[in-house]
């Protein structure tokens, strides 16, 4: 029997629709390169999306053509997220801070004929636009007067472009199984890999995320996601503030400075903010060492990349609760979110302390579970530890240009998971040290050392040892208001952490490298040190498990 449902397709454009009759006048404010700001509302928002819907049409943009991006946080941007995909076509934004060569790639694989970007990346692009030879439009985002100088052929700008189009343009009614968004992922191997988002699975994730124990947005919210529009978009944001008509401040490309956030969030009264780990490092050390304060931010997530208590404890003596999330761009990315419970409070302290730290519970419609190496399903019991695996409306079954694939999507994360559905990130499958069979989780070695107030960043590797087959290194970077020893610091950890996860060796460090994504990259470092000579002693002793 058929069903007595309407059967409306899940678009992008519905968010538009109700973002205008709901929201309209809710202002949405973006810092430009310049430091000034530009305001104005949903509403102006969607009108300028439908000039340039018009402006893609008049360009003989396909349907279902991928329309590149190289831009941060901005009102253009942000009409891009509409216009594009509503019009029938694909957003793909690329991140400016890939190698070049990764760019390349990308823009390639994907066919772009089209690019816009910030005025700051035209230098980045005359440097490979040799290599690009199907790319016909280059259009900056900008006004008229703004275009700089440039190598690059028929530059125009972005305010040029829409100018003279109509404000008026009828959105198709797009199957909700179109493709709606492009984002490619860098593995640490191989070439960049394109997820392909649709309107069915963004419109989904977007309600989910909005979910009390998620993000919990509501109009009463003004949210500042800090985390790039290039990157997963932007964790879905410039979506989810829309349908709860948020206003919405978007930081251009101040995100990773302490100074302007604290003096941002001030300015437009930010509640809920959205960021890795290392902007909230950069805000708390500011508010710490300034003495100012952000009293309307109640709360923010950390996602990204794993958490540590100690910058959880010291967001939270600023009055800030700092939540974590877990998610990646083949998951849209929100697969988990720890929401903070009341009960959290009544834990006693080492089980409080785990408990924030957690990767939260999945999302509904997200499922989660863990598996060992040859696929049998591993127990709920907080004990297990295995491959985290995902499936779900808005998990990636494949990437574009491949073939989808059945089944669930293996995640490349190790975790447990507790019987309250509580997931625990324990490492990367690549990131984790095997010493003498067993596991060691390099990121539970790195939440601990955080804790010492010597520290301002840290990362343990795994590193080939003849005895163990690896062993844990530690490298620090001191604060610079500080100086600590070594020896100090693993002295620090010996109660902290089992006595055979000790690292052998700790080695004070200037600074970490960092990929595009802003997280330590591992395997930098592990080729920066692979010809470490393990100490004695410390090898002697490392056996005792
Ligand atoms: P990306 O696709 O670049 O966003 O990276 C996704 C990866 O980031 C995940 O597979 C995890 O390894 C890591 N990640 C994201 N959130 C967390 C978290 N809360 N804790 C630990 N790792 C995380």
């Amino acid at each position: 029997m058929l069903n007595l449902m309407m059967d409306d397709q899940l678009n992008i454009s519905m968010v538009m629709e109700y973002a205008e009759q709901t929201a309209a006048h809710v202002e949405i404010v973006s810092v430009l390169s310049n430091g000034q700001q530009h305001r104005y509302t949903y509403a102006d928002a969607f009108q300028r999306a439908r000039k340039l819907a018009n402006a893609l049409d008049q360009l003989q943009i396909a349907a279902q053509e991928p329309v590149a991006t190289l831009a941060w946080n901005d009102y253009r941007h942000f009409e891009l997220y509409y216009a594009v995909p509503c019009s029938g076509r694909i957003c793909h934004t690329i991140n400016p801070r890939l190698f070049p060569e990764q760019i390349v790639y990308i823009i390639k694989h994907a066919k772009n004929r089209i690019v816009f970007l910030d005025p700051q990346f035209v230098p980045l692009l005359e440097k490979i636009h040799s290599e690009l030879p199907l790319l016909q439009h280059i259009v900056v985002l900008c006004a008229a007067d703004e275009l700089p100088q440039s190598s690059l052929p028929n530059l125009i700008s972005y305010e040029a472009l829409i100018a003279t189009h109509p404000d008026s343009y009828m959105w198709p009614e797009l199957d909700e199984r179109t493709p709606s968004g492009l984002c490619y992922t860098s593995g640490t191997t191989g070439n960049p890999k394109g997820v392909l988002y649709s309107h069915r699975s963004t419109l989904l994730h977007t309600l989910a995320g909005c979910l009390p124990n998620a993000t919990n947005l509501s109009g009463a919210d003004v949210v500042l996601p800090i985390v790039p529009m290039f990157h997963v978009n932007a964790w879905g944001v410039p979506y989810s503030a829309a349908i709860t008509g948020c206003k919405l401040v978007l930081p251009g490309n101040k995100a990773g400075d302490g100074a302007t956030l604290t003096a941002l969030i001030n300015q437009e009264q930010v509640t809920y903010a959205m960021g890795v780990p290392t902007v909230w490092l950069a805000l708390v050390n500011h508010l710490e060492s300034s003495g100012q304060q952000v009293s309307s931010l109640r709360r923010a997530v950390s996602g990204g990349a794993a958490c540590p208590l100690a910058l959880i404890e010291r967001m939270r003596a600023q009055g800030i609760d700092l939540e974590v999330g877990w998610g990646m761009t083949e998951t849209s990315p929100l697969g988990s979110y720890n929401r903070r419970q009341p009960w959290y409070d009544e834990l006693p302290s080492e089980q409080y302390q785990r408990q924030v730290t957690l990767a939260g519970r999945q999302v509904f419609g997200i499922r989660l579970r863990i598996v060992s190496p040859d696929g049998q399903s591993l127990p709920r019991d907080g004990k297990a530890s295995g491959i985290l695996q995902a499936r779900g409306p808005w998990v990636a079954c494949g990437y574009y240009g491949g073939t989808p694939s059945k089944g669930w999507f293996d995640t490349g994360d190790v975790a447990t998971i507790n019987p309250q559905g509580y997931v625990c990130i324990v490492d990367r499958t690549k990131d984790v040290i095997k010493s003498g069979g067993e596991w060691i989780s390099s990121i539970d070695i790195e939440n601990a050392v955080m804790a010492h107030p010597a520290v301002l960043e840290a990362a343990v590797i795994g590193l080939p040892h003849p005895t163990w087959s690896e062993r844990p290194l530690l490298v620090v970077v001191p604060r610079p208001t500080h100086s600590v020893e070594p020896s100090e610091l693993l002295e620090f950890l010996k109660d902290r952490v089992a006595k055979w996860w000790l690292p052998d060796l700790c080695i004070l460090a200037e600074g970490l490298p960092h990929t595009a994504t802003g997280k330590v990259s591992k395997k930098d470092l592990r080729e920066q040190y692979q010809e470490i000579q393990w100490p004695q002693s410390a090898t002697q002793s490392a056996n005792a498990s």
